[in-house]
């Protein structure tokens, strides 16, 4: 999706007059980039209308911009499909708040269980308790418990042979005499709706008075996602949905759909296996990183969760004014080493997919290593003038670090990369700032 919709934007972007015309040629190529990402035709047919209203209409053509105030209206019209503002997880007046995970098999309830609670317990500083009710899928009850002792969380169960709805009964019971402020119930999913399978989640809901019923969906799956959150969205009432393997979906038509098709707001997404892997959903973020502008505050927002928070500013600082050195880079290798895969922070630099070669990009940790003796092989100066660094110092690097002049060529090369990157990035975000734009 986005590098259709990126190069249509590169052409319009450069115009210094625009016509209705080219908004035409326009809107058919973001028609044509939407259906490829598997949005739902109503939903396109929609949006494209309204983006073509606006972006006709008087403030486009005559202003100075033309170009970018197109995809200006494109980005505020895809924010405003995924539910404009971002929507927090609900808290009960009365604790505990009871959040029920439903859908289908292998969507990623039981994960999202783990993933959620850890959220909670480090975003909110809540103290969930984990409910295993799906006693139907073998070894369910078994996973959750896993994910419970690595997070170091307690998780509720009572083997397989009682109902999960007498499940749910007993551990809110136990979550207020342990004072739990959370109850996350994991229940049962199965391979297609089926009216068992709703009745049973009925009986839950009605027993337990969720205050939310998060609908757990797989990204991938595409307009079936849709399909699904628009029946369990009808036969239950659902407040939330969770998207997960976001990760693996690059065409993010599901996310565009969900909202306007179930109207039920997108809260989490999940961007990989591991159970810090989810993220409360930005629409307008999400709208950025399909023009493929890259997720600047998400990134940040992961820099300062693991990295303390005045390296952060600091980080942030260096990167706009461009005094980024490599001993700033050593240091922030290890950091960054605490964030996540590289792979997925490069994703969320804007550019990044522009790079050739980045997207199939793999790190391993031994490259990490080479890269990290490269550098302490500097003396103090080339480390803040890597520009000195001549043939005859690339060969003193190589000697001293153990490793080749072509892999010191091309950590020089990554790095002048990086800064220009850099630059491109606080570049945006002051001509950002200049047209009220936020990324
Ligand atoms: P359930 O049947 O709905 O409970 O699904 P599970 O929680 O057992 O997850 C099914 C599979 O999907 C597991 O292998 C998970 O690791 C994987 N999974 C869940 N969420 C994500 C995600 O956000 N990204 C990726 N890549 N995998 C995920
Ligand atoms: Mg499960």
């Amino acid at each position: 999706l986005a590098d259709r919709l990126q190069s249509t934007i590169q052409k319009l972007k450069g115009k210094g007059k625009v016509n209705e015309a080219d908004v035409k040629e326009m809107m058919r190529e973001v028609r044509l980039a939407l259906l490829e990402a598997d949005v739902n035709f109503k939903v396109v047919k929609t949006f494209v209308n309204r983006v073509s209203e606006r972006a006709v209409g008087q403030e486009v053509l005559k202003s100075l911009t033309p170009g970018q105030q197109v995809v200006k209206v494109v980005k505020e019209e895809l924010t405003e499909l995924m539910g404009g503002e971002q929507s927090k997880i609900a808290t009960a007046s009365k604790p505990p708040t009871v959040v029920m995970m439903v859908g289908l098999q292998g969507a990623g309830k039981t994960t999202t269980t783990g993933k959620l609670a850890n959220f909670l317990r480090k975003k909110h500083n809540r103290k969930p308790l984990l409910v295993a009710a799906d006693v139907y899928r073998p070894a369910a009850i078994k996973q959750l418990e896993t994910l419970g002792k690595q997070l170091d969380m307690p998780v509720f169960s009572l083997g397989d042979q009682v109902s999960p709805v007498e499940i749910a009964k007993q551990a809110i019971e136990h979550a207020k005499q342990e004072h739990h402020d959370y109850v996350l119930i994991d229940t049962a999913g199965r391979l297609h709706i089926d009216e068992n399978l709703m009745d049973e989640l009925t009986q839950i809901k009605e027993l337990s008075n969720p205050q939310e019923i998060f609908l757990v969906v797989d990204a991938m799956t595409g307009q079936d996602a849709v399909n699904v959150a628009d029946s369990f969205n009808k036969q239950l009432g659902l407040t939330g949905v969770v998207l997960t393997k976001l990760d693996g979906d690059t065409r993010g038509g599901a996310a565009l759909s969900i909202r306007s098709v179930t109207d039920t707001p997108i809260k989490f997404i999940g961007m990989g296996e591991k159970l810090d892997a989810l993220e409360a959903f930005h629409p307008e973020r999400m709208a950025s990183r399909i023009l493929g502008m890259g997720d600047v505050l998400t990134l940040i927002e992961k820099a300062q969760a693991s990295v303390d928070e005045e390296k952060a500013k600091e980080l942030e600082q260096k990167m706009k004014t461009m005094s980024f050195t490599f001993d700033d880079f050593l240091d922030q290798l290890g950091q960054v080493r605490k964030m996540g895969p590289i792979d997925e922070l490069l994703g969320m630099l804007p550019g990044a997919n522009k790079i050739k070669g980045l997207k199939n990009v793999q790190v391993d940790e031994k490259q990490i290593g080479h890269v990290e003796a490269i550098i302490q092989s500097m003396t103090k100066k080339e480390k803040t003038n890597p520009e000195i660094i001549n043939a005859g110092r690339r060969k003193r690097i190589a000697k001293g670090s153990g490793t080749s002049v072509q892999e010191v060529n091309r950590l020089l090369k990554q790095f002048e990369d990086m800064k220009k990157m850099m630059k491109q990035m606080s570049g945006m975000a002051k001509s950002g700032k200049k047209k009220g734009m936020k990324f």
